[in-house]
């Protein structure tokens, strides 16, 4: 196999799907010595058939606005690869939604819930369609919608969605709700859901924690303490703000957080009091960021302006969307000092940035590593459901923090480069890829 032959490949045959072919392409230098040390995998074109999902589902969303007028969406889902459990992967509504988005989101899913050790396939789904500035009822209608099509293809042994960006708790329950009426059964198809009807405790942290748990677990291999550490975030939703949750907890200081309109900069840190308030407005209601200097002018606000150049950090934690550290906020952080970056989103950096990280040799772990925290306490969330039992917050939090420290442990065997440098970009995608390939080759060509 040949990573340069196999991308021109599949960007002959799926043109126009950046974000796909970028993460096949990272995914692939990693792992192309390893693969041709088997030929076997060459054998059964392998490599093909695990960077081409199984299948995809492509349909229209039509739904009804607050206004009368009839709305549509293009909506999909993608089942990527099930060769080590069911498909499982989060469901995204955002404008930016397209099949480039999911596919390279799909990709990266199965090799993360690979790493976790349990038993999850990799998938995604999603909508160009925005739940911001729509009413309860509207987000109602349309997940009602997307799932009047989408529940046929999934079930609890079969596909199991969850949240991601603008996807929450209550996108969750009405698309469980909805699942629910149309299937006629009640079992853990959905993870993420409410409490009173079969989520886990610890799951809405569990990505933000599960990062944190991360980090220190890299920076304990460099014995780095992480109390007083200036951190910048990026986002303020659900990864973001457990984050800060915890590294507040932790002792450490977060510099930053953001939303799409803009950066909110502490240069000393938030106080435990500004973060209560902006968690309670992002989380509770729906607010936005700039809002927050009304009640702390001392706060920087700047519009349309990414965090990385605006504050001087320690550690970055992105945890917002793809592609939002470019080369030069790559230039920017390692100038000012940062030696440690932990991706709470998918695919934050971009290649360039990547490259940057690791040739300054800085503690450097990618999303499919540092965020895989989330999926995992789903895993967790399914285990519960499929036995009828809830396990205490300290239980899930205990398993949640293990499970991180083996996935730590897997980079450090898989991606050390004999300098004492550990590239946790190539032992993630090694561990991640041995698995689902050993899997898939003692199940046939399918
Ligand atoms: P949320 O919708 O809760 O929050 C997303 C945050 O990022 C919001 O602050 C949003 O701002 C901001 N954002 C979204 N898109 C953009 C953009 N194009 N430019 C700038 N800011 C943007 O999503 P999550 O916190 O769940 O997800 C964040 C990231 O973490 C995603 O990459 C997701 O795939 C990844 N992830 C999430 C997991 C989970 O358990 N939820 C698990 C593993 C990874 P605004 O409010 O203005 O839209």
């Amino acid at each position: 196999m040949k990573t340069s032959e196999v991308i021109s490949e599949l960007m002959r045959r799926f043109p126009n799907e950046p974000e796909y072919h970028q993460a096949v392409e990272e995914v692939l230098t990693s792992i192309e010595d390893v693969y041709n040390k088997h030929p076997e995998f060459e054998r059964v074109n392998l490599i093909e058939r695990l960077c081409i999902p199984d299948r995809i589902f492509t349909f229209r969303v039509s739904w009804v606005d607050d206004s009368g007028k009839v709305r549509n969406n293009m909506a999909y889902r993608v089942q990527h690869n099930n060769a080590i459990g069911p498909y499982k992967g989060g469901i995204r509504f955002h404008s930016s939604v397209n099949l480039s988005i999911l596919k390279f989101l799909a990709f990266e899913q199965t090799f993360k819930n690979s790493l976790t050790t349990l038993a999850m396939g990799g998938a995604k789904g999603g909508s160009d369609f925005s739940p911001r500035g729509k009413s309860n009822m509207e987000v109602m209608r349309f997940c009602q919608a997307y799932i009047a099509e989408l529940w046929r293809h999934i079930g609890a042994d079969t596909d199991v969605p969850a949240g991601d960006i603008g996807v929450g708790a209550r996108e969750v329950g009405y698309m469980y709700g909805y699942y629910k009426k149309m299937a006629r059964e009640f079992t853990g198809t959905f993870t993420g859901k409410g409490l009173t009807f079969g989520g886990s405790l610890i799951r809405p942290e569990a990505t933000g924690y599960g990062n944190c748990y991360f980090l220190l677990n890299m920076l304990a291999t460099k014995g780095i303490d992480i109390k007083g550490k200036r951190v910048a975030i990026s986002g303020s939703g659900n990864v973001a703000t457990y984050t800060a949750k915890k590294l507040l907890q932790l002792g450490a200081k977060v510099v930053s957080m953001s939303d799409s309109d803009g950066s909110l900069i502490a240069p000393d840190g938030f106080t435990q009091e500004q973060f209560d308030h902006i968690f309670e407005l992002k989380t509770y209601m729906r607010g936005r960021l700039y809002e927050v200097v009304d009640t702390y002018p001392d706060l920087k606000y700047y519009e349309r302006k990414r965090p990385w150049k605006l504050v001087q950090c320690d550690i970055a934690m992105p945890s917002a969307t793809q592609n939002e550290i470019d080369g030069s906020d790559a230039d920017a952080l390692l100038a000012n000092g940062c030696f440690a970056v932990s991706e709470g989103a998918n695919m934050p950096s971009t290649k360039e940035a990547v490259h940057k990280f690791l040739a300054a040799k800085i503690l450097y772990a990618p999303g499919k590593a540092a965020n895989a925290g989330g999926v995992a306490t789903s895993g967790l969330e399914m285990a519960q459901n499929s036995q009828k039992l809830s396990w205490s917050a300290e239980e899930v939090d205990k398993k949640l923090s293990d499970i991180m420290a083996n996935i730590h442990a897997q980079c450090v065997r898989y991606g050390n480069e004999g300098d004492g440098y550990v590239n946790y970009v190539k032992g993630a995608n090694i561990a991640g890829f041995m698995k689902v390939a050993e899997a898939m080759m003692a199940q046939g060509v399918l």
